[in-house]
């Protein structure tokens, strides 16, 4: 199997011939520093979609003096012990960091939310406030007129879609500044406004519920029980 599999080559260009009806596929073999181009009758991009961090700015943010990271680049809740640590997002990576957070020393974290705070239960060093409108220096200003000085900030923002190889047809143009899944997508799975039904997706989110390939995970798992 290990034979049939090309290692340290990256795809730059994947491209629909509708006159062909296939897939033309450009790739950059790194170690030979070449360019080989292959036709394949269907593509599969599993590039990942938990790779390109949604950072959004906020009035002041430069003036923040302390750490400011993305959930994405978060590895070790200890940095941040004895520390007020602000959170923005208030989905699976918040929830979760927030946990680790107060399990390994901080001392306090603000969890802010744009629409529907998380309800934390059990916990009083985590509190929640609604969206985060200015940075001041050490100080943040919230959306209900409160404020509170914090040490860090862990934008948990969630992730941008970014193929930048898909060429052509086949590119995205969902027309809003942070990608969400284009509308004509069969199951999260079926890329159906080009290349006839021949590209697929595994991965990305449809924005409010989990892919299709999730959920047959989940099923599978569940049967094997
Ligand atoms: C901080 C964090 C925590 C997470 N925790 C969990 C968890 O607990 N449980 C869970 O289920 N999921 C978790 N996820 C989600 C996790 O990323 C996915 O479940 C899983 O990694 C997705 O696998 P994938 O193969 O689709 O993509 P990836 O693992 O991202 O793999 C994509 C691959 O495509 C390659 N690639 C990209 N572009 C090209 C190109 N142009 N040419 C060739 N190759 C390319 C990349 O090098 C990479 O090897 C987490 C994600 C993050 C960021």
């Amino acid at each position: 199997m290990k034979s049939l599999v090309h290692f340290r080559h990256v795809v730059t260009s994947v491209e629909y011939d509708n006159d062909a009806d296939h897939l033309t596929v450009w790739i950059r073999d790194l170690p030979g520093n070449k360019d080989n181009k292959e036709i394949f009758s269907h593509v599969v991009v599993a590039s990942g979609a938990f790779y390109v961090p949604n950072s959004p700015s906020f009035e002041g943010i430069c003036s923040f003096p302390g750490r400011i990271i993305h959930s994405h680049d978060f590895r070790e809740a200890r940095e941040f012990a004895e520390q007020t640590v602000l959170i923005v997002g208030s989905s699976f990576s918040a929830s979760e960091i927030a946990v680790q957070l107060i399990r390994f020393g901080a001392k306090h974290v603000i969890v802010t939310y744009r629409q529907h705070p998380v309800n934390f239960k059990g916990t009083r060093s985590i509190e929640e406030r609604p969206l985060l409108q200015r940075i001041d220096n050490n100080t943040i200003h919230f959306k209900d007129g409160t404020s509170a000085d914090v040490d860090a900030i862990i934008l948990c923002t969630g992730y941008l879609y970014h193929y930048p190889y898909l060429k052509g047809g086949l590119k995205f143009d969902t027309g809003v500044p942070v990608c969400v899944m284009p509308n004509k997508m069969y199951k999260g799975t079926v890329y159906t406004q080009g290349g006839n039904n021949k590209l697929l997706f595994i991965g990305p989110l449809d924005g409010s519920t989990s892919t299709y390939w999730d959920n047959c995970q989940t099923n599978h798992q569940r049967e094997r029980r």
